[in-house]
């Protein structure tokens, strides 16, 4: 008896922010992706289904959609910060992330300093918009509601760069080779899973999933589907 209990019994109700390829994508009629497939493995050790709420990324990084009883937790690449320390509880990390730049490939823009006077997109609530904020005083910034509309943006010419996850953003460049990450920021960020302040149980739970899946190589292989070896 784990002593979990559910806001919906039967399944483990996750919020997440859509898109943020590859951790959580939609394919088809289906939300797939690398934090989908570890929550998936939390789901297995319980003995339910993961059903997933697409969830505004502020409401998430407050606390608030945890608090509403909206979600059992939340998996959203979410870097675990102090700030956010105080409104829910972080799982132990689970994925290394920094910040990138991306621009287009011919733009010869590979520095904060190249950004001066330049247009720059941000994600709303993120720890990219926050350093960009802190540490990027000379651009123009430029805020996008999710990943999706930022990547466009930088894509159509509509700002001069993006600020991002490195992990977003090199599977982005990837797939779309006339833009580049140029540079990352090495701002050292852990995601963490998220659950509400004081559930313990599932706190618990999450973290003995965490290193299951880590001592019996389900994380590795998780990591190569979504990342390559
Ligand atoms: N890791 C970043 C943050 O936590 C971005 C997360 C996201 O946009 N889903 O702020």
């Amino acid at each position: 008896e784990s002593g979990v209990e559910l806001v919906d019994a039967g399944a483990i109700t996750t919020c997440t922010h859509l898109p943020y390829e590859p951790f959580q994508f939609q394919e088809g009629d289906e939300v797939v992706g690398f934090d989908v497939d570890v929550v998936d493995e939390v789901a297995d050790d319980l003995g339910v289904e993961q059903k997933i709420v697409n969830t505004p990324f502020e409401t998430i990084q407050s606390g608030e959609a945890l608090n509403a009883g909206q979600c059992d937790l939340a998996a959203a690449g979410m870097t675990i910060t102090d700030v956010r320390e105080q409104n829910l509880d972080f799982s132990d990390p689970y994925f290394d992330a920094t910040q990138a730049l991306l621009v287009p490939a011919d733009s010869g823009i590979d520095s904060a300093e190249g950004l001066d006077g330049l247009r720059l997109a941000v994600q709303s609530g993120t720890t990219g918009a926050d350093y960009a904020a802190e540490n990027i005083p000379g651009a123009e910034l430029v805020t996008y509601e999710d990943l999706g509309l930022l990547l466009t943006a930088v894509q159509t010419g509509q700002v001069d760069a993006g600020i991002n996850d490195n992990g977003v953003l090199l599977d982005f460049v990837a797939k779309n080779p006339e833009l580049a990450v140029t540079t990352e920021f090495d701002t050292g960020e852990q995601y963490g899973i998220g659950v509400r302040t004081g559930n313990t149980a599932l706190l618990d739970q999450v973290n003995a999933t965490l290193e299951r899946i880590q001592d019996d190589g389900t994380y590795d292989e998780i990591y190569a589907k979504w990342f390559g070896e």
